[in-house]
């Protein structure tokens, strides 16, 4: 078993950035994610797709269509010849929407519900994980873990690496074209020891 995993956020990311994604026939894989996602599988790290929803909390989409989103993004990348590990999402928001959805759950991105879950039934060191999005989030809960956070350009990463202007409050440890190039980073730095 890997000691370390890599959290990949999902729209932005994984996915094109298109909005609340409430029909599978709208998502679109960046290209390269299935070969990012292909790679971890062949060295055997654990690919872990972690997704703040909350589009069911705000009652954009119910909550099977996440379900449905996720069938089809596997088919995607199996057709493509990459498989997630493990798909966490969080369908809640902390002040929008009805109960059980509005929650101020530990769960939502940047909490780390969903990856210390996913740390505890994979057997992961979150300090020598990696988590990878396009969202100041992301990083944010690389850091409440104590994981590695970086940053890709794709989805809002180009427009949160212009806020930022280079005064970040978790800053990238390196940042990206896209997630196949943040994925051979981690595979060279591994192989390098
Ligand atoms: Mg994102
Ligand atoms: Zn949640």
């Amino acid at each position: 078993m890997a000691e370390f995993g890599v959290f990949l956020d999902r729209d932005g990311t994984v996915t094109e950035e298109i909005g609340y994604v409430n029909d599978p026939a709208r998502l679109r894989l960046i290209p390269g994610s299935a070969e990012a996602i292909a790679l971890l599988n062949s060295r055997r790290i654990p690919a872990i797709l972690a997704t703040n929803q909350a589009g069911v909390a705000r009652g954009y989409f119910k909550e099977e269509m996440i379900g449905r989103c996720h069938s089809r993004l596997e088919e995607m990348l199996a057709a493509l010849g990459a498989k997630l590990d493990a798909i966490y999402f969080c369908p809640h928001h902390p002040s929008v929407g009805e109960p059980p959805y509005r929650q101020d759950c530990g769960c939502r991105k940047p909490k780390p519900g969903m990856l210390t879950s996913a740390a505890e039934r994979f057997g992961l060191d979150l300090t020598r994980s990696f988590v990878i999005g396009d969202k100041a989030s992301d990083l944010e809960v690389a850091k409440v873990v104590g994981a590695r956070p970086l940053l890709v350009r794709t989805g809002y990463g180009e427009g949160e690496i212009e806020l930022a202007g280079g005064r970040w409050k978790v800053e990238p440890e390196a940042i990206f074209l896209n997630l196949l190039d943040a994925v051979r980073y981690i595979v060279e730095k591994e192989a390098a020891g």
